[in-house]
């Protein structure tokens, strides 16, 4: 029997008992987005091959933003699929401060989505952790829970305590660039248990904004000896986006 006609068959029959809607604008759809807001998404096409600033004009031959010509981060190569703009900053602002779990799944969909299209792997995955007060104020990890949803997909093992945070990260709302970055250059440690550590990992996290956060992560593990270091994320900010935290919107939400 024909696989495809089955999951059709089953996709109706849940339509009619439990109708499922947009996640962003409420419309009955079998998918978690609607047709109108999938194409909507700020798909990021241009980008910097090493930290995916997203570029107007890229070089072929050279993909590289300015910052990583000079300076290049300890990650060799970032990746998102989409840019920090309307509706995705909304959507992971809806995910991590009002605990929208299945936000986190969709979105984590995406990324581990995006992942399998460019046919890329490592040998594990490695949230960005956060400082144990802020994880005990959220209740959640954001980067974790993404972490998770990869691991679902791609069976990329998940070292889901691999890093941890002896530092609070820098404030979002006051700190300049220099600053940021300096608060966070000593904010990581390998945990002592982990005697052996893998060689290719992917730092995974929800936003990449300066990259002071994934450049911190990646030099603590370029330290501990990983040969390559990815950093894997859901949305990348442009030069100007994402300074500042993002307060949730009053986006329509099913429960
Ligand atoms: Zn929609
Ligand atoms: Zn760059």
């Amino acid at each position: 029997m024909n696989i495809n006609k089955v999951n059709n068959w089953l996709k109706t029959i849940q339509n009619a008992i439990c109708p499922t809607y947009c996640a962003l604008c409420d419309k009955p759809t079998e998918e978690a987005l609607c047709e109108i807001c999938e194409a909507d998404l700020p798909h990021l096409d241009q980008a910097c091959k090493r930290c995916a600033l997203p570029l107007a004009d890229v070089d072929i031959a050279n993909p590289l933003c300015g910052e990583c010509l000079v300076d290049p981060p300890a990650f060799d190569e970032a990746i998102a699929p989409f840019r920090y703009a309307p509706p995705i900053d909304e959507m992971i602002s809806h995910f991590k401060y009002q605990h929208h779990l299945s936000m986190g799944r969709l979105l984590g969909g995406y990324l581990a989505q995006h992942i399998v299209e460019c046919a890329t792997t490592v040998d594990a995955l490695v949230p960005v952790p956060l400082y144990p007060s802020r994880l005990k104020h959220r209740g959640f990890n954001q980067a974790a829970e993404l972490a998770y949803w990869v691991n679902r997909r791609t069976r990329i093992p998940a070292y889901m305590d691999l890093l941890l945070r002896v530092q609070p990260g820098p404030d979002q709302r006051s700190a300049n660039r220099k600053q940021r970055q300096r608060q966070v250059r000593q904010a990581f440690r390998i945990k002592p248990a982990y005697t052996h550590i893998p060689e290719r990992i992917a730092l995974i996290d929800d936003v990449v904004t300066t990259g002071a956060t994934a450049r911190a992560a990646a030099g603590c593990l370029r330290r501990a000896g990983v040969k390559y270091i990815a950093v894997w994320a859901i949305a990348r900010t442009g030069k100007q986006e994402g300074r500042t935290r993002q307060k949730p919107p009053a986006l329509d939400h099913h429960p």
